[in-house]
């Protein structure tokens, strides 16, 4: 495949004019745009205004709650959890789960995003649905054990035997919820899972300030939590020492902060995970916390939010934070290779269209345009200028020019699903799910 006449995002900077070479999942060769150049699955843009960037990467989601969009803003987090959500999600079935995932791949790609790192039950349909639509995942089951073992580490294992490692696409490891919803003789079992299978453990980790109050760091340490690569989903309510046991460990702080600022759980101290030398990376949390599976927007938060509490607005770049989102996202969650774009990198892309008003006054020719570019990638972007998505150089999304007006949606552009029958069944089952009580 060859996409024609785009300007390419590198590290080195900002090349214009590039022709993009996609030979089996990698890619070839970027080169100066060659109009005679040709293959049969040539893409050109003609003379629009096309940012090729790496793929977005969402590292905390729970796709499988696509219906809960909405159930409970505006609540207490006792409220929404408790009163609100758990009693729906006793509804669901695999099936639902499948639509689920599906749907919330929809919404991922429409934005740019290739690889997400996913905790929720009916594992089995989780992956299935990744396998359908193309993108790539971490994939666990949130495991609880109140009242005593239930089978879900069992299921958990059969997931991992049955997905991890298939087409390189999907990772399996184990979901212990939270050290609130799980007693210390389960976390050290499914840490103990974790080190069997060569894996990882996702977990929720003081993402409310009740939870100082219930465990400590140091105690799940003793466990061997971080003895195993850890993704920590919120970490809002930590402070310095908590880090001690967290230092040269495989632990991975998931910032979640549209999730952390509407439940009212507050701010997570990134400048300290940084000092310890905890790498960060960027989730949307579900959609019933902050609404949209948008790490556009986590981007801006996490850049303006932390400016905001330190009062000082040279942390957190425009730069590094876009980092975050993608190479770093990549490299954390187990998928190297990807989240650059250079010759052998897999072809993980997302192309902007910037053609629109929040996308001037920049210019290519600008001589500064290489750190202007992360500046608008940051602090102008929206989601909505994505045209196209691809993961391993097969396009999951792709808004062509031709037809419909650019900015309306179709379900044509999900080239992997049958994206009208997708949305169809989750309105259906979100009546279903969403009655009262
Ligand atoms: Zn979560």
């Amino acid at each position: 495949m060859i996409i024609q006449n785009v300007a390419v995002l590198t590290k080195e900077g900002v090349s214009t004019h590039q022709d993009l070479y996609i030979r089996e999942g990698k890619i070839a060769k970027i080169g100066e745009h060659d109009p005679e150049a040709r293959d049969p699955q040539t893409i050109s843009f003609g003379d629009r205004r096309i940012l090729a960037i790496p793929a977005l990467v969402n590292a905390h989601t729970h796709t499988g709650m696509a219906f809960l969009r909405g159930v409970a803003d505006d609540s207490p987090f006792e409220t929404w959890l408790f009163e609100r959500v758990l009693p729906r999600e006793d509804r669901l079935n695999g099936q639902d789960v499948y639509w689920g995932a599906l749907f919330s791949q929809m919404e991922m790609a429409r934005y740019g995003i290739a690889l997400f790192n996913d905790m929720y039950m009916f594992t089995d349909q989780v992956c299935q649905a990744v396998a359908d639509f193309g993108m790539k995942a971490c994939v666990c089951r949130g495991l609880v054990d109140q009242g005593g073992e239930n089978g879900r580490a069992d299921e958990n294992l059969r997931t991992f035997k049955h997905w991890h490692g298939y087409q390189n696409r999907i990772r399996v490891g184990f979901g212990p919820h939270a050290p609130y919803t799980c007693s210390d003789p389960y976390i050290a079992r499914i840490v103990d899972l974790a080190k069997e299978t060569d894996s990882f453990v996702h977990i929720h980790l003081r993402e409310s300030k009740r939870e100082r109050e219930l465990y400590t760091i140091e105690s799940l340490a003793r466990l061997g939590l971080f003895e195993v690569p850890c993704y920590m989903a919120h970490c809002v309510h930590v402070e310095e020492r908590d880090l001690e046991p967290m230092k040269g460990s495989k632990a991975i702080v998931l910032h979640n902060p549209s999730s952390n600022l509407k439940l009212a759980n507050g701010v997570a101290p990134l400048s300290l995970f940084k000092e310890a030398g905890l790498p960060v990376i960027l989730g949307t949390d579900s959609v019933a916390s902050n609404n949209a599976l948008d790490i556009w927007r986590e981007m801006l938060l996490t850049a303006i939010v932390q400016k905001g509490v330190s009062g000082d607005p040279t942390v957190f770049s425009a730069e590094d934070v876009f980092r975050m989102a993608t190479e770093d996202g990549y490299r954390w969650l187990g998928f190297p290779g990807s989240g650059s774009i250079e010759r052998g990198a897999h072809a993980d892309l997302a192309f902007l269209s910037m053609e629109d008003v929040n996308y001037h006054p920049f210019s290519f020719e600008d001589p500064c345009a290489p750190s202007k570019i992360y500046s608008y990638l940051v602090y102008s972007s929206s989601a909505k200028d994505v045209i196209g998505t691809m993961v391993d150089g097969r396009w999951v999304y792709l808004r062509r020019s031709e037809g419909s007006a650019p900015s309306a949606f179709s379900p044509d552009d999900f080239p992997t699903v049958d994206a009208k029958r997708v949305i169809e069944e989750i309105d259906r089952m979100s009546v279903r799910i969403n009655t009262d009580g």
